[in-house]
């Protein structure tokens, strides 16, 4: 065997395993243009990672009626936030897209109609993560929104069917907070109130216990976990990659301190071993 066919050989041995799976607590947008312990926390996932061909991010801040991939060849930078200062909204994430991808998880979704998007591009749920991931823009990135006309195990039941990309290099990563109440954030706090440390605790114990079940139907989980999740849609995208964890695969924590008093940005990787 020569040089040539040991390193093909290497590459298709890198890509037969199923890649991990991310969610990733995203909270402030300042975190895109900061260093911190979060951002230190996703560049070091990102240099651990297995070489990915692309990544899928299902974000908290795309929500529409119906299910939509983007399809674009270049996707745009959003700035979908207001009140931050001017560096913030002139920060770039030049990642291609990946139009054949977004054909393909079109295709593969059997449960809903997947539309094929031109318009969006990429919200600051995903590129002020990614942005620390892959700091060199060149992996290509496809968003699937979140309908918000459906529930959550609709949502966890959908995430299944996107299983086959893992083993086809894709990333997967879901951006959100599984606590997040704005409405109730202390800008001066670096750390989280009672009810939302009490409730952090409890998703994180039935996450790291697999009880999908009770996480999917959080609306009953009690006072705490209404507070930290009023609305759903930074809570969905850790149902979609949930639902994408095999038995027998590991979570592994990070990121795990909360911050505004109403916010965790506990994050996680799902991975084989
Ligand atoms: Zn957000």
């Amino acid at each position: 065997m020569d040089l040539n066919e040991m390193s093909a050989m290497a590459t298709s041995i890198e890509h037969t395993g199923a890649m991990p799976l991310l969610f990733l607590g995203h909270g402030n947008p300042m975190n895109a243009v900061t260093e911190n312990e979060f951002t230190r926390g996703w560049q070091e996932i990102g240099r651990s990672l297995p070489k990915a061909s692309a990544v899928l991010c299902i974000s908290a801040h795309w929500e529409t009626r119906g299910t939509s991939v983007t399809a674009m060849e270049k996707p745009r930078t959003i700035h979908d936030f207001g009140g931050f200062p001017k560096g913030l909204y002139e920060v770039q994430y030049p990642a291609p897209g990946d139009p054949d991808l977004a054909r393909e998880a079109a295709r593969a979704i059997k449960k809903t109609p997947v539309e094929l998007d031109h318009q969006w591009g990429l919200d600051h749920g995903c590129w002020s993560v990614i942005k620390h991931l892959f700091p060199n823009a060149d992996v290509p990135v496809i968003q699937m929104s979140l309908d918000h006309t459906k529930p959550p195990r609709w949502h966890y039941e959908l995430a299944k069917e996107l299983a086959v990309f893992r083993s086809k290099g894709v990333l997967i990563v879901g951006s959100g907070n599984i606590v997040h109440n704005l409405r109730l954030a202390d800008w001066e706090n670096d750390g989280g109130f009672d009810w939302a440390l009490e409730a952090n605790a409890r998703l994180k114990k039935l996450i790291a216990g697999n009880d999908h079940r009770a996480l999917v139907d959080y609306e009953s989980l009690g006072t705490e976990v209404q507070l930290a999740v009023p609305t759903p849609e930074h809570y969905l995208p850790l149902l979609y990659v949930l639902a994408l964890k095999s038995e027998g695969e590991t979570i592994s924590f990070f990121n795990e301190k909360a911050e505004l008093g109403s916010i965790s940005m506990l994050s996680m990787r799902i991975q084989e071993g």
